[in-house]
């Protein structure tokens, strides 16, 4: 047994394969499996277990990812965003760094008692934090020919896959993430894998429309090969996904500064949108969730009825509220916490978002309606405790002490 972040979880007893895929949706699951794209996941209605979990909240990548690799919420990891506002440093900067991270993964812990981990995420900006005093491999698809074994405990990889790096706005990022996965399965054979894909595709294509469908289908396949292999795999998803549309498609953005400097002044507010990372291309940094940062006179609960009264909010809340229901850490999340609602984005100004890459109807995430997400696995369950709420973070302890 082994007590990871208040949690106790058993070794493995054959190889564990969790999988997080970024911006799934229940429904592409659905969808690919009604098409009959993907018959080891249909196959699993019968052999397998299929829950439906609920991921963090802000419903972004790199808060879930770590929630997933700790077992534990953010209050307790610490990272809330792809991007925050370091009040230490006064500056708006990427959360990508270890330094952010207040616990250790269950990657490094089982590591630590001997089992052989190892760790392919698509875009290089997880890397880091996943592997985070990991005694194992770990690497990105993104940055694959730049593998060195001190680094990153392999040597090689683009050879061991075999299959050229794609290029970082691709589907194929994420399945190069899998075909290592695979190829580590059958040379390696590690006891626990963990594999994180890019939601390229989710922030096009809806469940079940042709690409949405095509790359489930390839999920599927590698899948279908690590379960021959003996695998036990447990697929989850960092967060859902939805339209952020008018019904002519348009994006549906209330531009939260512009809202604010018009009601209050400029300088006295500032929004910060955790979502912002240096990949904007597919979403224009807009999502369902963002903080603001108050300076005098300017008061929580004045900013907070000027947010209500706004069109598409959800959930309007100050800090102490905020991090209590979200589990967020109150120290990195600013005076206001801003969820907007399915149909509706946030962004800062008008001008500071540069909406030109959106070649599709904008798809996006960040809210409470982005917060339901599969927690398959490919085993059937022991008697599952009733009526209890499963997080994406509980893939670890599904995947070691519940399957049979
Ligand atoms: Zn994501």
């Amino acid at each position: 047994m082994l007590t990871v972040n208040g949690r106790t979880y058993r070794m493995p007893k054959r190889p564990l394969v969790v999988v997080c895929v970024d911006g799934c949706e229940p429904d592409y699951v659905t969808q690919a499996i009604s098409a009959g794209r993907t018959p080891f996941l249909a196959s699993l209605r019968e052999k397998g277990t299929c829950l439906t979990a609920d991921c963090v909240v802000p419903s972004f990548t790199n808060p879930n990812n770590l929630s997933i690799v700790t077992g534990a919420p953010p209050s307790v990891h610490g990272i809330c965003g792809n991007f925050f506002f370091d009040t230490d440093a006064g500056e708006e900067v990427m959360m990508n760094d270890a330094k952010y991270l207040r616990a250790g993964t269950i990657l490094a812990a089982l590591a630590d008692a001997g089992a052989k981990v190892a760790v392919v995420t698509a875009k290089d900006k997880l890397r880091g934090l996943l592997g985070h005093r990991l005694k194992g491999i770990c690497f990105s698809s993104e940055r694959a020919n730049e593998v060195t074994l001190e680094k990153n405990g392999i040597e090689k990889a683009v050879e061991l896959v075999g299959r050229p790096v794609p290029p970082v706005y691709s589907a194929e990022l994420s399945e190069f993430v899998f075909a290592a996965g695979v190829k580590l399965m059958e040379r390696d054979r590690p006891a626990v894998t963990y594999l994180s894909t890019t939601d390229y595709v989710q922030h096009k294509a809806a469940p079940g429309v042709g690409a949405a469908n095509d790359f489930m289908a390839m999920i599927d396949g590698y899948l279908a090969r690590l379960d021959a292999m003996g695998a036990t795999i447990v697929l989850t998803a960092d967060h859902g996904m939805n339209a952020k549309t008018d019904a002519f498609g348009r994006p549906s953005v209330i531009y939260l500064q512009d809202c604010l400097d018009t009601r209050f002044g400029k300088g006295t507010t500032r929004v910060i949108l955790p979502i912002t990372d240096p990949y904007v291309v597919h979403h224009g940094a807009l999502g369902s969730f963002a903080t603001v940062y108050l300076s005098s006179p300017v008061t929580p609960d004045q900013a907070i009825a000027a947010i209500r009264s706004l069109p598409g909010m959800d959930a309007v809340l100050g800090r102490e509220e905020a991090s209590r229901l979200y589990e967020l850490p109150p120290d990195r999340i600013g005076d206001v916490v801003v969820v907007s609602e399915r149909l509706t984005a946030i962004g800062t100004t008008r001008e500071r978002h540069d909406l030109s890459g959106l070649e599709v109807p904008l798809r996006s995430h960040g809210g409470t309606s982005e917060q339901r997400v599969p927690l398959i696995a490919s085993r059937a369950a022991a008697a599952l405790p009733a009526g209890r709420r499963w997080r994406n973070f509980d893939a670890f302890d599904l995947g070691l002490n519940h399957l049979d």
